[in-house]
């Protein structure tokens, strides 16, 4: 026998080689198909590895004074994993809570004939004696499980609703938009206000676990091997709210008044308070509004969920005489001790209309000064005939009118600034001559403005024209406080010359402090408060009561604005609250220093 073989041979013998692995490779996986069947076949039916997704927290809110306002808790949801043969548990479950069995069926049915793999939520935010009514019979509760979810709480109920806002469950219709972001049917997400503004920060990121069910949908627990992810909870808003200032301003509310309160710091933008009433408790959304609560809300013809700080437009009244002084200052029409043509004898003809006085046996003559302090009509709507509707409307839009403030919450009104072409277009050609004008100059008629404006822009001409882009937001923190985002501040400069703006300040310090003023009601013991009352006619109603200040008058630590609907004189109603507001906050504030000169500007 020869040692070597030849190539061939060599061959050969792998050849072979290969095909007894081959052969061994396929003897085992007959044996696998074939002969294991039953058993492995079994087993991958009868255990099934389910992902079950863990609740992020929301994000916390605090206030500038830290206090939570708004945090998560957790809840305890029923949910329904079964894909098949679901319709005994339901069954089962209904009669177990009491529950409407049909209607249940036919919610599962609904969502599963458009979502079929999604679980479906049964009940959220089981109550204690329910959650145990389950647990003690879950085993007889095959394809549903408990699962633990957070939602939303609102520690102060309605107080400061509406700069919060509220979150609300994701139902089937929003779903199919947003489940490429990664939401899940019954998930929580900010409706309004900050909750919406900051969703995206608030929100955190879900974690997930898997879990074995067997054939009937029985939980089998978490397999050891596979790890759950933990889910991040949402990041903390740290705000500009000062909540002892936000309640003192909400009690003055609190008698059933409609209305709304905002307060800011003028030398920064930063909003100290934002009252909105009525109010509701955004609370009633975290676990799913009930839908005798949401027809109430719904219906409710005071709109409680409406935002009357950021999203109604009144008209200004006189609080709009600064903007009419201001627009015939700056196009040198008058001089600020100039006493008009015609004094005020308690009206004027216009045309063949005979426009009133608020003040029936009339002001007399009287300059700008006067005319502002004692809120005379006659004097402004002499101003407003020289103006015409065309330069009042440019010096609106100048001082902010017509314009979104820029603030960081949603759905902000913008105002309306009617001009020229507006009138021509509504009212008919030439419709904006004359009476139009003069009306104008008083804050009455079609212009129309937010109680957000009128504080920003009384905040800016007491900051001696640089006004600051209103906003709430302080910082955005993660949990172990680093700052992930940071205040934006953002000013531009009132287009005004200081002489304007120090003819208007005078004014609205006599305003409030001297003999005669519309504003005495607002009046500070040991501090100059400078502001203006205003008095909006309103076609469906009563008038609506309007008081714009800021205080110190020399420099100001806070600008407010109140608009109460319905309620009469801007002297009677909105200039009190104002007052209380204002020395709410500086009695409180007398010993901090005053703010520090502002870091960043922009624009
Ligand atoms: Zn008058």
């Amino acid at each position: 026998m020869t040692q070597e073989l030849g190539s061939r041979e060599r061959s050969l013998v792998v050849l072979g080689a290969c095909m007894a692995s081959l052969l061994l490779l396929f003897l085992r996986s007959i044996q696998l198909q074939v002969l294991e069947y039953e058993s492995y076949g079994g087993l991958s039916r009868q255990n099934r590895l389910r992902r079950i997704d863990l609740a992020a927290p929301r994000g916390l809110v605090i206030t500038s004074d830290s206090i939570i306002i708004a945090e998560s808790r957790p809840g305890f949801n029923l949910v329904l994993v079964a894909t098949a043969d679901w319709g005994g548990a339901v069954r089962r479950v209904a009669s177990l809570l009491d529950a409407d069995s049909a209607a249940l069926q036919a919610a599962v049915a609904g969502q599963r004939r458009q979502f079929p793999r999604d679980p479906v939520v049964l009940f959220r935010d089981l109550p204690p004696a329910m959650l145990a009514r389950i647990e003690e019979h879950l085993d007889q509760l095959p394809g549903l499980r408990i699962e633990t979810n957070a939602l939303r709480k609102a520690n102060y109920g309605p107080l400061g609703s509406h700069l919060l806002g509220y979150t609300s469950r994701i139902g089937t219709v929003e779903y199919a938009k947003l489940k490429d972001r990664g939401y899940r049917l019954g998930d929580d997400i900010g409706k309004g206000s900050l909750e919406r503004q900051f969703e995206s920060v608030l929100r955190g990121s879900d974690g997930y676990e898997f879990y074995e069910v067997d054939a009937r949908g029985r939980d089998r627990g978490v397999p050891e091997a596979l790890d759950p992810v933990q889910p991040l909870p949402g990041a903390t808003l740290r705000l500009s709210i000062d909540w002892r200032l936000q309640l003192a301003a909400e009690s003055l509310f609190s008698d059933g008044r409609k209305g709304a309160a905002v307060a800011l710091e003028p030398s920064t933008g930063r909003i100290l308070a934002l009252v909105s009433r009525p109010n509701f408790d955004p609370n009633l959304f975290a676990a799913g509004i009930r839908s005798e609560d949401w027809n109430r809300l719904a219906a409710d013809p005071d709109f409680p969920l409406w935002d009357r700080a950021i999203r109604s437009q009144y008209p200004p009244g006189s609080t709009f005489k600064v903007i009419t002084a201001a627009a015939a200052l700056e196009e040198m029409l008058t001089a600020p001790e100039d006493r008009l043509r015609q004094g005020c004898p308690g009206g004027i003809r216009i045309g063949n209309r005979y426009f009133k006085c608020w003040k029936k046996g009339g002001h007399g003559s009287l300059d700008m000064h006067q005319a502002i302090v004692q809120s005379c009509d006659v004097y402004f709507y002499q101003l407003g005939l020289q103006l015409t509707v065309e330069k009042l409307a440019l010096w609106s839009r100048r001082l902010g009118l017509g314009a979104a403030t820029g603030i960081d919450l949603p759905q902000e009104a913008a105002g309306l600034v009617p001009d020229r072409d507006w009138y021509e277009l509504r009212t008919g050609p030439g419709s904006w001559r004359g009476g139009v004008a003069a009306n104008m100059a008083i804050g009455q008629g079609e212009l129309l403005t937010t109680p957000l404006q009128l504080a920003s822009l009384y905040g800016a001409i007491g900051n001696d024209g640089i006004r600051w882009r209103p906003h709430l937001l302080i910082a955005v923190e993660n949990e172990t406080g680093e700052t992930l985002r940071k205040e934006l501040r953002i000013n531009d400069r009132l287009p005004l010359s200081p002489g304007t703006i120090s003819v208007l300040k005078r004014a609205l310090t006599g305003v409030v402090n001297e003999p005669g003023g519309t504003g005495a009601a607002a009046r500070h013991a040991d501090v100059e408060v400078a502001g203006k009352t205003g008095t909006a006619q309103n076609p469906h109603g009563d008038d609506h009561s309007w008081f714009a200040c800021f205080a110190p008058a020399d420099s100001p630590r806070i600008a407010v604005a109140v608009l109460v609907e319905n309620a009469g004189h801007g002297s009677a109603v909105a200039a009190p609250i104002a007052g209380v507001i204002v020395r709410s906050y500086l009695a409180r504030r007398a010993s901090v220093p005053g703010p520090s000169a502002p870091q960043a500007s922009g624009q």
